[in-house]
């Protein structure tokens, strides 16, 4: 890509205005990734310029001066996407910023729809729906500040009810600017005039909303979203098995409960005998009992099942959420007790409560405000807190571990099985010796459920290494170990900084590449110039690919 020159500048002016042309270096800077794995290096990616468009004609007019002056383009939506790459792309790139296309477009809580531009945030989209008294919820990530779109481009996730959680699984309907500068609209928004863009993503024939996921193949002007009817009550509840081999037996039955549409909530396992910084007391020193268990490697099942056993009460606890009305939840409550009673032995039950919606304002600072569509910043604050939806008495329980938790920004799909995820947790043990960080994974460690379907599971990198550029070589060198060993045994991250992802992007190699070589066939075609986003999850244009492969 060329430099942006200033004639570029003036063309980008002449689009969006001057005052939303930004160059000076103090404007800039909120543009750099807090969670730079470069950071303060050569290598960290810091944009020429930002541009601010208002409208997808000013997107278009924008686009097309990225083609005559090959400029390179990476759209944010106002957003940070902190812990994936914040908004920088690459250097010498420049900026585009949507975050003054930010009007709420349509909320229609009949339909259970919502229709937005990508500089909407959690926040703005739930006043909106307060102010104006509809009974329907949205899915949040722990960033309230963010932008719906751009964290459902990256395929983020939040905290409610099943299906709405997976954010790019619940969008409906995009009008997007192609690379080439054309505005096009997906699934049934091609066709004139239809009413239905916001129920029916597919329309007919090829969908080509994928691409915009992670893709680099178009910038998002507007998008919709299914939203969740306010539901009428919460009910929360623990299972517990007894014994740390019945994991498997509580993963098959709380899977078939999530499957057939009886636990509708996020489920939120843990194991008694889990610390979140395993290992580590908060003066850093080792926890005995832990440090034992690991001291040759990794435990054998027996070798867990005694040390478990030793530190008592339940084996793996998993909390449990249900929504809709008083009857219904409590009667799924009932049917939970009865199945997984039947599939696993000596298994426990703790009723917590059933709460009536909408919560009062009271209630609303007590719990853990994800479970119930209400967006916050309460993470930032207090990290230890965002990977569980809580009660008042989780958190009481738990807060004795927080000094230790931290980020898990190396963060792995697995399959919802007990082998897969013991396995993934067993690789990712070995990876820390191997890079010869402190270990934070056990055999203690719970799987996060924020998809439907699948587990993940996560381990720290930036925040065990980032500030110098010895530890960011640091940083780089145990995600790249990470990465080659979790591959190896087949379980990749969902997501990655740009930094990492041509990295990533090898890894799924399947058939000589043939997913990567197809993806690189489209870009070619439909972004000749190669000015959306390039490199973008290890899609390059041609001109740019030579020697990445
Ligand atoms: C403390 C903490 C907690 C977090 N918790 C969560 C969580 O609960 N769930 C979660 O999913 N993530 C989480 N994250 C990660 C991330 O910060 C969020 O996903 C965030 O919501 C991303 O959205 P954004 O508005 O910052 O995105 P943006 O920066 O606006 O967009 C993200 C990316 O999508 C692409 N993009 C954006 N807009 C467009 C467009 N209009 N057209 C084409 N491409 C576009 C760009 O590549 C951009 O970099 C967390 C991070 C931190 C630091």
């Amino acid at each position: 890509m060329a430099p942006v020159s200033s004639q570029a500048l003036a063309a980008f002016e002449a689009a969006v205005g001057k005052a939303n042309v930004l160059t000076a270096p103090a404007a800039l800077e909120p543009y750099r990734d807090t969670h730079s794995f470069h950071w303060g290096e050569a290598g960290e990616a810091r944009a020429a310029a930002a541009v601010l468009p208002a409208s997808a004609e000013e997107v278009a007019a924008v686009v097309n001066t990225a083609n005559q002056f090959k400029v390179a383009l990476y759209p944010t939506s106002g957003g940070q996407n902190q812990l994936y790459g914040g908004a920088a792309g690459a250097t010498g790139g420049v900026i585009l910023d949507l975050k003054r296309m930010n009007r709420i477009l349509a909320v229609d809580a009949g339909r259970n729809v919502a229709l937005v531009e990508p500089g909407v945030t959690y926040f703005e989209l739930y006043k909106h729906i307060k102010d104006k008294g509809l009974k329907v919820w949205l899915d949040v990530p722990d960033p309230g500040w963010g932008s719906m779109v751009g964290n459902a481009l990256d395929h983020g996730v939040g905290y409610t009810y099943g299906g709405f959680r997976d954010h790019f699984g619940s969008a409906c309907g995009m009008e997007v600017v192609t690379p080439t500068g054309e505005i096009l609209r997906t699934g049934m928004g091609a066709l004139p005039g239809s009413g239905s863009w916001q129920d029916f993503a597919y329309g007919a024939g090829p969908d080509v909303a994928g691409l915009m996921g992670q893709g680099g193949f178009g910038i998002v002007t507007k998008m919709g979203f299914k939203l969740m009817p306010q539901p009428e009550a919460w009910l929360n509840g623990f299972a517990s098995c007894q014994h740390y081999d019945d994991f498997d037996a509580m993963v098959r039955a709380i899977g078939h409960l999530e499957d057939a549409g009886i636990v509708t909530g996020r489920s939120v396992w843990t194991c008694t005998a889990y610390h979140p910084f395993e290992g580590n007391l908060p003066t850093g020193e080792r926890r005995p009992g832990r440090a034992e268990l690991m001291a040759k490697g990794w435990p054998s099942l027996p070798e867990i099942v005694k040390h478990a056993r030793q530190h008592g009460g339940h084996a793996w606890r998993v909390n449990m959420q249900f929504y809709g009305p008083r009857e219904t939840v409590e009667a799924q409550w009932a049917h939970v007790q009865d199945y997984v009673a039947a599939n696993v032995r000596e298994a426990t039950f703790q009723y917590i409560e059933t709460l009536d919606l909408p919560l009062t304002p009271e209630q609303e600072k007590r719990f853990a405000r994800g479970a119930f569509g209400l967006p916050t910043l309460a993470s930032f604050g207090q990290p230890s807190l965002a990977m569980f939806e809580k009660t008042a008495k989780d958190i009481e329980e738990e807060e004795e571990h927080a000094p230790g938790q931290t980020f898990t920004d190396f963060l792995a799909v697995v399959s919802r099985t007990a082998a897969a995820f013991m396995r993934a947790q067993q690789v990712l043990f070995e990876s820390q010796i191997e890079a010869g960080v402190p270990w934070t994974v056990t055999p203690y460690q719970p799987p996060l459920c924020w998809f439907p379907r699948a587990f993940l599971i996560g381990a720290p990198v930036i925040a065990l290494t980032k500030g110098t550029p010895d530890a960011n070589a640091k940083a780089r060198r145990l995600y790249g170990i990470y990465l080659k060993n979790m591959t190896a045994a087949g379980f990749a991250p969902y997501r990655a900084s740009p930094a990492m992802q041509d990295l990533l992007a090898g890894s799924f190699s399947y058939n000589d590449n043939a997913l990567l070589r197809f993806h690189e066939r489209l870009k070619d075609a439909a972004d000749p110039n190669g000015v959306i986003a390039p490199g973008r999850y290890g899609v390059w244009p041609k001109a740019m690919r030579k020697g990445r492969r």
